[in-house]
């Protein structure tokens, strides 16, 4: 099992640790700030430098049995177990993630319906709702957005139990990402005062730390779904 750091430092875009397993391009290390894919989320991407050579990590995925594995680029690596790696996430990247995994917990907050599906991109990115009778409105949804990320919201993460978690239903907003039922404790994401659900993502400290958003397009998906798009206001480099 490697050390997923990425849990408690999100803001954390460089690491040194060891590496545990290799299968072909696939590494295991003792403890990782790479985001394995999951929750919606794409995998971290990245680099790690070995004895001064640097190695692209292009994804990063989770086992089965909840290893975290980093691809790299290239098969014929060299790498052995017990090396030392210094490694380093595309942190812009990851930033325009985390600031687009929040908005969308936003977006969540502001629609009393269930989510049926999502996806989080860098650049855009999508939540589907069972809207029912209930009325959206892009021009309304785009400036609410922006008046929580103009509130400055603190934006923080707490651990319970499964038990706690199943004491209280309501906390699980997303119908079809479940919270995994074999960890003993769940994160809660707590947009304070605004939202709370369970999620393993990584997430900005504060609302205001996500760029000016725009609700980009409203999709019919059959006759109650509506999938919502969001896009940065202005292009992120
Ligand atoms: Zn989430």
């Amino acid at each position: 099992m490697s050390e997923a750091v990425f849990q408690q430092q999100p803001y954390l875009a460089s690491l040194k640790s060891t590496i545990t397993a290799i299968d072909g391009q696939w590494l295991e290390l003792a403890a990782s700030i790479f985001y394995p894919r999951g929750g919606g989320q794409p995998g971290d991407s990245g680099s790690l430098q070995v004895n001064g050579v640097t190695f692209t990590v292009l994804d990063t995925q989770k086992a089965t049995d909840g290893a975290i594995r980093h691809q790299l680029s290239d098969e014929n690596h060299g790498l052995s177990p017990g090396d030392s790696v210094a490694m380093q996430i595309d942190w812009p990247r990851r930033f325009r993630l985390m600031q687009m995994h929040s908005a969308l917990h936003l977006l969540c907050s502001l629609i009393p319906k269930g989510v049926t599906g999502g996806s989080i991109g860098e650049h855009k990115s999508r939540l589907d709702f069972d809207l029912g009778e209930h009325s959206v409105d892009k021009q309304q949804l785009t400036e609410q957005l922006n008046a929580l990320i103009h509130s400055n919201i603190p934006i923080s993460q707490q651990w319970i139990s499964q038990g706690e978690l199943a004491a209280n239903p309501g906390l699980v907003r997303t119908l079809s990402v479940k919270p995994p039922e074999n960890a003993r404790m769940v994160s809660l994401v707590n947009i304070q005062g605004v939202d709370v659900q369970p999620c393993g993502g990584t997430h900005v400290a504060n609302s205001g730390e996500i760029s000016e958003l725009r609700v980009s397009k409203i999709e019919n998906k059959g006759r109650r779904n509506r999938r919502i798009h969001i896009v940065f206001a202005e292009p992120q480099i």
